[in-house]
């Protein structure tokens, strides 16, 4: 099955599946294949990643050795006190985290919080002299004590600020524009007269990839400022506590976060030329707008995508596994979004049917999409358009990572972990001082889950239990309207309520009688509350309307404290504000207690 991405959660202990027509909602935003055969090294630079390089000699001798390249300013070279396959006794770091994403990012800047100091290997002179100081004790000079590094094989920033949230909301910023200034109907009740409105592609490409520059030096600099050292290369882990980065440096380190990500999962039979059949690293380039473009899934990214396709002039038709569009959201939510986002606009679709070949357009011939029907498997149509965009889910990187050395086997592609993200062996056992965070474990692949999950194992490292809600962590898709959710969808809450015997309620409320969104003339939109009525608990919020995404955050701050209905319903709200609709919300449920 190729086909969207999942949006809800149910467990958040089993990846997403693919290959059949099941969509697990086990993954938030994650589609997965059953065996990441076809992963492309989309943004990750194959020469970085040149596997034959890495050597994983176990009788090569740590040494103090040269810098490696550095790529991103601060960057270089590593030491490692002893041989490999035994730990030593004293490590470079106490916390060595591979990958520089946001969730990479996340835990260095909490580990700064917590006082852990972060050092990298351009520190290796001043560790020296430090030692000669201090007597020749590894300690560096921070009277703080544990010590951090981030390992990174490309850029700084990952998926999210450099081929994902970044410059994709940049691009939604501009379609939503766009979308308002062609509206005669909505520019007209607001008494606004505009002259037609147009874009300069080039223009806007740059703004999408501006605005990644911006913030990925903004992260870098936030490292910086705060003592992050950032190792330039590929990180592979050669044993307990031992890292090698780059080809010939290895470090050492107490504990490890394992921050790999994903990238784009591109089906068997399909093509990707990065010009007419394209993922979504390509697309957020913008590099042209197609008249005619067919989206391959119709998860949040391809729906994403439709609404900036879409506003720019070109028609899109969705190709979707599943026999109903939007297969992830709440049913209601769904059926309310394909009125709004998908009917009124130059979308069509197909669904219950996969794309099982696509070819590249060449020799003035367009891109073929053939499409077979996802249970029969009978040829159903073929489709010739301008260009495809491949939409169907991301695949967990872990290559080049030397899972083999720790006995780790991944499950459909995933880095198998507990609940506190710690890693767990090919027999079941968890390996010490090893964790996984982030779209390399699968558990919800979205920027802000990556990034509390490495604020959650920092806690551990740092002597404090703590276990991450996944039920709390909210979920948006950035189009116009947006669309935003927390905890279980409708099916799911019922499917739980039955389970364990309890009665589950539901209470909704209309953008329609907000003030703020009817002046605005944006009344459009839904809030709905999946609860318990015997208790008051918050089963799951899902919001469809204007700034659904800023919305949804007292709801999923409400289940991540345990606040009930019965004492959020007193909370006041500044009038006029979009935020009234939650309160509207809260006070409509009924609750016994
Ligand atoms: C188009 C698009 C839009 C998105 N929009 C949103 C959104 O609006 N909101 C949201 O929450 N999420 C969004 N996401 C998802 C989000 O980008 C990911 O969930 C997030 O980036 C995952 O973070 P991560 O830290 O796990 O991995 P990544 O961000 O993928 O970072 C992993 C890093 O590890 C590096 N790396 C990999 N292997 C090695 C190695 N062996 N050694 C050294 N370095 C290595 C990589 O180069 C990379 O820099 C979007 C994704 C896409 C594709």
């Amino acid at each position: 099955m190729h086909s969207s991405l999942s949006l809800s959660i149910a467990s958040h202990t089993s990846p997403a599946i693919a290959g059949s027509s099941h969509i697990s909602h086990s993954s938030a935003f994650g589609f997965v294949p059953s065996s990441p055969i076809n992963l492309r090294f989309c943004g990750l630079r194959r020469e970085a990643f040149g596997f034959s390089a890495l050597k994983h000699s176990a009788s090569r001798r740590a040494r103090l050795s040269g810098r490696t390249t550095p790529r991103s300013g601060n960057v270089v070279a590593v030491s490692s006190p002893s041989d490999n396959g035994t730990a030593p006794k004293s490590f470079d770091y106490d916390l060595l985290i591979i990958g520089a994403g946001v969730g990479g990012h996340g835990a260095a800047l909490h580990a700064v919080e917590k006082g852990l100091r972060l050092v990298g290997l351009m520190c290796v002179r001043r560790r020296r002299e430090e030692r000669r100081v201090s007597g020749g004790t590894s300690v560096l000079g921070s009277s703080s004590g544990l010590k951090t590094a981030i390992v990174e094989g490309d850029v700084v920033g990952g998926t999210c600020v450099n081929r994902g949230c970044v410059p994709s909301k940049a691009l939604l910023a501009v379609s939503g524009r766009m979308r308002e200034l062609q509206s005669e109907h909505h520019l007209k009740a607001l008494g606004l007269q505009v002259a037609a409105a147009g874009y300069d592609r080039q223009g806007v490409a740059d703004h999408a990839n501006n605005l990644a520059s911006k913030i990925r030096n903004n992260l870098t600099n936030s490292m910086k400022a705060l003592g992050v050292d950032i190792l330039t290369g590929v990180g592979t882990i050669l044993g307990p506590h031992k890292v090698q980065v780059g080809s010939s440096n290895t470090v050492t380190s107490k504990d490890i976060i394992i921050a790999t990500g994903s990238v784009p999962f591109v089906p068997k039979g399909i093509e990707v030329d990065g010009k007419t059949v394209i993922t979504s690293d390509h697309a957020l380039k913008l590099e042209f707008v197609p008249d005619w473009i067919a989206i391959v899934g119709s998860g949040y990214i391809g729906l994403e995508f439709s609404d900036v396709y879409t506003a720019l002039g070109s028609e899109v038709t969705f190709v979707e596994a599943l026999d109903q569009l939007m297969p992830g959201f709440d049913p209601e939510i769904g059926k309310l979004a394909q009125r709004v986002l998908i009917n009124p606009r130059n979308i069509d679709y197909h669904t219950g049917v996969f794309a099982s070949k696509i070819t590249p357009a060449k020799d003035g011939k367009p891109v073929t999409i053939e499409l077979i029907d996802a249970k029969t498997k009978e040829p159903k149509d073929t489709l010739e358009v301008d260009a495809a965009l491949i939409a169907t889910g991301r695949a967990p990187f872990t290559q080049g990572l030397g899972l083999e050395n720790i006995n780790v086997v991944t499950q459909r592609g995933f880095i198998p972990v507990d609940e506190r993200m710690r890693v767990i062996d090919a027999n079941g056992k968890l390996v010490p001082h090893i964790y996984c965070i982030g779209d390399a474990n699968g558990k919800m692949m979205l920027a802000h889950a990556a990034s509390a999950q490495g604020i959650s194992v920092v806690e551990q490292v740092t002597g404090r239990d703590h276990v991450l809600n996944h039920l709390s962590i909210p979920a948006a898709c950035f189009t116009h309207p947006e669309i935003s959710m927390v905890g279980l969808t409708e099916p799911q809450a019922r499917e739980k309520a039955e389970k364990e015997g309890f009665e589950i309620s539901i209470a909704k409320t209309s953008f329609k009688a907000n003030t703020k969104a009817l002046a605005e003339n944006e009344g459009e939109g839904l809030a709905k509350l999946i609860y318990r009525p015997d208790n008051g608990e918050i089963l799951g919020v899902h919001i469809f309307g204007l700034h659904a995404a800023d919305l949804i955050h007292e709801a999923s701050n409400a289940i991540a404290l345990g606040t009930r209905i019965q004492d959020i319903k007193f909370a006041v709200h500044a009038h006029p504000t979009l935020s009234e609709v939650l309160d509207e919300l809260f006070k409509s449920a009924k609750v016994s207690h």
